[in-house]
């Protein structure tokens, strides 16, 4: 059985991050849940398909396939064999993705391909539903939240680093907007689990953050070992 680290919240509340450093560190699968929703945007994006038009949707569906590879600069995510690690972060999918990721058949679609991943290794999987929905009976499950000032300024800098321009007031519209909508959607609703491990990123460095987790993940696999 594999070890399933679930960690979920709000954007820019530092899942990316403490994912990324955790399967450093532990050597497990980081698996971004966004990026496999942003990839579907972005396919339905190039081939013009609208929000509404279903059995397009379906269609697009059937020849999806994404994979992340682990390299040195990082994780690099594939789209039907093209890299596009940077393309699917944009403004515009990102606010196009909001929208996908509400359609049911494109939820069931993903949470089946999430499992799936998952079934051969141990994962840290991140996202909106994973401690609820995609795995309900995760070893360890972590809800990240941070205060809304500082999750603005965190996106400010990833779309920066990105070579995006944007202010902060366009920047705070769009994640209240995408909180909106994570929390209102009909399936696969961001809520936090209630046996997760409630943490707030406000203060913490990337450092200190990933300590606490690295501890609670050690504590369980003991704990999971002597049973
Ligand atoms: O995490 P990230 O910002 O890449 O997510 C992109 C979009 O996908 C967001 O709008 C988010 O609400 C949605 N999403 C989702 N379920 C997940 C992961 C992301 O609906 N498990």
């Amino acid at each position: 059985m594999s070890f399933i680290v679930a960690i979920d919240g709000p954007t820019s509340a530092g899942k990316s991050t403490l994912a990324k450093r955790l399967s450093k560190e532990l050597g497990f699968l980081n698996i971004q849940t966004g990026a496999m929703y942003r990839c579907v945007a972005k396919l339905m994006m190039d081939n013009c398909v609208s929000l509404d038009s279903i059995d397009e949707v379906r269609k697009i569906l059937k020849t999806l396939e994404i994979d992340f590879k682990d390299t040195k600069d990082g994780q690099l995510v594939f789209l039907n064999g093209k890299e596009v690690t940077s393309e699917i972060r944009t403004k515009e999918i990102t606010d196009f993705t909001s929208e996908v990721a509400s359609i049911p058949i494109v939820r069931t679609t993903m949470v089946e391909m999430q499992r799936n991943m998952a079934k051969r290794k141990d994962v840290v999987m991140e996202g909106r539903d994973i401690g609820t929905n995609v795995f309900p009976n995760a070893d360890l499950k972590i809800f990240l939240n941070a205060n809304p000032k500082v999750r603005v300024k965190r996106r400010l800098a990833e779309l920066e680093k990105n070579g995006e321009k944007s202010d902060f007031h366009e920047i705070a519209e769009s994640i209240y907007k995408w909180d909106e909508e994570a929390v209102h959607r009909e399936i696969g609703a961001l809520k936090r689990a209630e046996d997760s491990i409630y943490i707030d990123t406000t203060f913490l460095t990337e450092e200190e953050l990933t300590k606490i987790v690295v501890g609670k993940i050690r504590e369980k696999y003991k704990d999971d070992q002597e049973l």
